[in-house]
Formats: structure tokens, sequence, C-alpha cells
């Protein structure tokens, strides 16, 4: 690890077969790793360190302000945080962090909380770190195709701000117009395009990360490779656990010349689940391939976010393709072929940018539109084989139905990322419950048929009882020996990711979370 040039200011723009029932598991859901409080407060001499770092109005201790911070997106975790620093530069990020790692308090960062894991949420008594402040694009290189931006910048910010040269930034979660650079470093995340460009971790070059030590480094070198550990990578998708980011060299890529986007109509999930198998068989690659379902459809054309699409459909899919004009006609007619070969009600070319622009805003907006349904949602997120989706999709129906719930799906079919989505009332007890049953089944389903737990959300506080469906305490604590390579008091946002193997039998917590008051406090 490099040490980092210090930090200046750069003035920016603004800028397959059935599935057997025995393959199903029926279990409670298991409870989450430890109880889930806060401690009442900061001590007054941390508090009053803090405010002298970044300044009075920066360090919210107020509860009714605290209480903004309590969930991100997945609001079914929710817990306020002890305070919130909003630091407006590296060396305040690093010496805000330095007074908490002194003092053994546990502190978390978070970018615009639209996260849907529970990762940017406080445990065990953490302070937050809001990144806000530092939302500045530090500078645009357009000979070498990278931008350097500040971790609070907004996803969708850098491809405004570059689209006039003719670039973007491809990695494009369904929140870009919200969500930071920062949250999509810790999270890998991924988004519709990702299929064709790749995730998160394949746009970052390098980033400047404040260890929870307050020693800031250099991960990656800004180029494709250098030689050593790829510790650039490790950080990527590391979920908040191995330090702040607070600034990173992302890759811009150019706007592809021309594009099509199709809206194919299908009369059942399971012909437009075969239809995804067969385009990637077929070996196109798209752009993006999204599902919606007729539950999602309703949805959005019953709120502001209509975009036309029919309703009494049980599946949409949305298919882009893009690349040199030349031979563009050729792939989208073999692709309209392959929807009329699996029973195609219709397929729509979208006409112009207008129509296209309002395809992609309705699927983006899907989640917000279920805000209608119900006050909660739960979005889950798992991956599967391609090949299954049409028999996971169906027994995905079942198990909403067992439970007296209803299911809708959207997501990145051609990556095989699924999204079911719950809407419930997170005030009604026994619905929180059969939520939960739900997903824990839905968990059990994916990883039965040889998927993964998460897709692009991360394990964050939601997900981390499944990572024993898929890790063995042996892999559990090897990947607790690389973060503490990292974070080796366990402060930096601890309670994520990595499940308790060992359980504190006085408090309930795993004894990881508390390494830092084992061995700096002796508390327990
Ligand atoms: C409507 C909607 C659509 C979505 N669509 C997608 C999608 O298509 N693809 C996808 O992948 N995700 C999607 N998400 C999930 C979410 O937007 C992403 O995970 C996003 O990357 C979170 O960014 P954030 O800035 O909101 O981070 P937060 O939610 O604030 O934090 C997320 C995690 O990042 C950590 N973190 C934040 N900033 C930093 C930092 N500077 N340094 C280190 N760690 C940090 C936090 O500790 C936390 O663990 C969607 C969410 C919503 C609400």
């Amino acid at each position: 690890m490099a040490q980092a040039s210090k930090s200046e200011s750069i003035a920016s723009p603004t800028v397959g077969g059935t599935l057997q029932a025995s393959e199903v598991r029926t279990t409670d859901y298991p409870a989450t790793n430890g109880p889930l409080t806060s401690s009442n407060s900061l001590d007054p001499s941390v508090v009053e360190k803090l405010r002298r770092v970044v300044g009075e109005a920066c360090v919210l201790t107020d509860p009714d302000e605290l209480m903004v911070y309590e969930s991100d997106g997945l609001t079914i975790h929710k817990c306020p945080p002890t305070a919130v620093v909003i630091p407006g530069s590296v060396d305040e990020v690093a010496a805000a962090v330095k007074i908490l790692a002194d003092a053994g308090v546990p502190f978390a960062p978070r970018g615009a909380g639209t996260g849907l894991s529970g990762g940017a949420l406080s445990r065990s008594g953490s302070v937050i770190f809001e990144m806000a402040r530092l939302n500045r694009i530090l500078e645009i290189d357009y000979e070498n195709r990278t931008a350097t931006v500040e971790p609070g910048v907004i996803n969708l910010h850098i491809s405004q701000a570059t689209a006039p040269q003719g670039f973007h930034y491809a990695p494009d979660p369904s929140s870009q117009s919200a969500c930071t650079i920062g949250g999509n470093i810790a999270e890998n995340s991924g988004g519709p395009h990702c299929l064709k460009y790749g995730m998160t971790t394949d746009h970052i070059l390098s980033v400047d990360v404040v260890l929870p030590s307050g020693e800031v480094v250099t991960l990656g070198g800004g180029g494709i490779d250098r030689p050593g550990y790829d510790l650039l990578g490790l950080f990527v998708g590391s979920e908040g656990t191995f330090g702040i980011a607070v600034r990173a060299k992302v890759k811009l890529t150019p706007l592809p010349e021309s594009i099509q986007t199709m809206l194919a109509e299908f009369m059942t999930v399971t012909d437009a689940s075969r239809t995804v198998s067969e385009i990637i068989a077929a070996g196109i690659l798209p752009a993006a391939l999204e599902m919606l379902d007729g539950v999602t459809i309703r949805a959005i054309e019953n709120s502001i976010f209509a975009g036309g699409f029919p309703t009494d459909v049980a599946a949409l899919l949305i298919i882009e393709v893009d690349g040199l004009a030349a031979g563009l006609d050729a792939i989208s007619e073999v692709l309209q072929r392959i929807c009329h070969e699996n029973n195609a009600r219709a397929v729509r070319v979208a006409k112009d940018e207008t129509e296209r622009l309002k395809l992609w805003a309705a699927r983006k907006r899907a989640f917000g539109a279920m805000g209608r349904v119900d006050t909660d949602l739960m979005v889950q997120d798992a991956t599967i084989p391609r090949s299954r989706l049409p028999e996971v999709l169906d027994e995905i129906y079942r198990i909403a139905e067992r439970h007296g719930l209803e299911v809708a799906n959207v997501f990145h079919a051609g990556d095989g990322n699924l999204h079911p989505n719950i809407s419930f009332d997170g005030r009604d007890p026994d619905q929180v419950r059969r939520v939960k049953s739900a997903s824990d089944q839905i968990m059990r389903l994916c990883t039965s048929v040889g998927g993964s737990i998460t897709g692009e959300h991360g394990v964050g506080l939601d997900k981390i009882d499944f990572m024993k469906l898929i890790f063995s305490d042996e892999d559990l604590r090897r990947m607790l020996d690389v973060r503490d390579a990292f974070n080796p008091l366990g402060l930096c946002n601890p309670g994520k990711v990595i499940p308790s193997i060992k359980t504190c039998r006085f408090c309930g917590f795993a004894v990881e979370d508390f390494r830092h008051k084992v061995w700096s406090k002796h508390e327990i």
C-alpha cells in the first residue's frame, strides 16, 4: 500500500430440470447476529474532539437527527447511531477516524443510504461517517479515459459530466441518480448494463482509503494492473469493513455509436425466462436483459413512474443491444426471432431516444413504485444459474403464496440476478415474521440450485446469517483473517458481512465485533 498524496482541491465541474420439493428446506428465519441495539450516547469528550476537527455543525447527536440514519433502503433493520460525523476533507476523515480508534469507538461509513442489505446502519453503538460533503469530481482525463472523484459523488453525475465528450461511467445501479461512488465501491454494485460492461470492480483503477487506524493509503496504481497482490480488488466489495474510501479513480467508457432497445411481451413468466436462457445460449451478449413480472408492471403503471407498459401480460423483457450501427439490425432480428419462438405476444423496438429513456426510467423506478403497494418493501437479491430461472421463479411464487404474501419480481435476468420483492406493513409483527420466513426459504432455494445469497446488494446485516449456507466456519475464519489485515480491532463497520463464529455468552454479540473492546478496553 502506498501512502496517498495529500489531498489537493482541484476545481471540479459540478456536476434446467424440475425442482424437487426436497431441495427446499423450511426453517425459521435465523436470528440476526446478536441483538441490534445502540448504546445511548457517545462520551462527550469524544464528541468535543470530533467537533474540533469537523466543526460544531458537522457532528450530529440530537436523537431526532440521528433517526434519519437508523436504516438504509432496507427498512426492516433499524438502529440509530450514537453520533453522525460529516467530514469535509480527507484530512478530516483521517483525524476523526483516529479520534474514534484511540477511544475504541466503532464507526461505519455511509454514502446515500440507498443500500439494500443494512450495510450502512450502526451496530454496537457505532458512529456514522456521512460522506455527502465529499462530493466533487476532482479531475476528468479524457485522454486516459479516467475521472478522479470523491466518494460522495453521485454515480449518475459522472456520466452527466462526461456525456458531452462522448463518455459515461458504465456501472448503472437503478439507484444511480442517488447512490454514491463510495457506496458502489463498498458493495461492488451492479446494474442493468453490467451484463455487458462488468460490475463496479471492473471500472475502479485506484482508491484512497482511510484505514481504521486513521492512516491514509492508496490501493491500486491507476493503471490496468500492477505487481503484487490485488489489494484494490479486495477492497472493492468489502462493504465498508476495511476502511473508508475517500477518493477513487474510475474508468470512463465511450458511449456506444448506436443503441436498440426492445420490449418483449409474454403471457407466462416461464416463456420469458426461457427466452433469457436462449438469448445467452445463442452467444448474444446484450447490453442489458431485464425482466419485470406482472405484479411489478402493474405497480409501475399505477404510479407516477408509468412507462406505457401493457398491464395484461405476465412478464416483460427489456432487451438492449449496443455497439457499431452496422450489424445491430441483424442482432436485433435474431433477438426478436428468439422472443417469438418462445411465444412472445409482441416485440416492439423503441422508436426514438425519448421512448427508450421512458422505458428505462420506468424500469429503474420499479422499487419506488412499490411504495404505493404498502409501507415497507423487502428487496431480496440472489443469483442463480440462468438455465434454472423458470423453475426457481415458479417456486418463489409458491413460497410467497404459502406465506400469504405477494411477491413481485424485477431483475437483471441476463445475469441470473434475482430481486424478489415483497411489500408488507412493517408495523404488523405477523407480516414481518412471514416476510422473514419467505426470504429465508427463497435464499435456501437459490443456494440449493447452485446460486448465491447476493448478486450485488451485499451481505451487510441482512444476509449475515445466510453466509453459513455457502461458507464453512473455516472459510469464514479465513475471511476474518483477511479483514484483520485492514481492520484488526474490528472497529470499522462491526457486525456486518461475517457472521459470528463465536458468540459472547454474556451479551449475545459476535465476539469478533468486540475484539476492539477486548483488546483496547478489557471490558469482556
Ligand atoms: C431503488 C433502488 C435501486 C437499486 N438498484 C441497484 C442496482 O441496480 N444494482 C445494485 O448493485 N444496487 C442497487 N441498489 C442498492 C444500492 O443503491 C447500492 O448498493 C449502492 O451502491 C449503495 O450506495 P450508497 O451510496 O447509497 O451507499 P450506502 O447505502 O450509504 O452504503 C452501502 C455500503 O457502503 C459502505 N460505504 C458507503 N460509503 C463508503 C465509503 N466512502 N467507503 C467505504 N464504505 C462505504 C457502507 O458502510 C455500507 O456498507 C438499489 C437501491 C435502491 C434503493
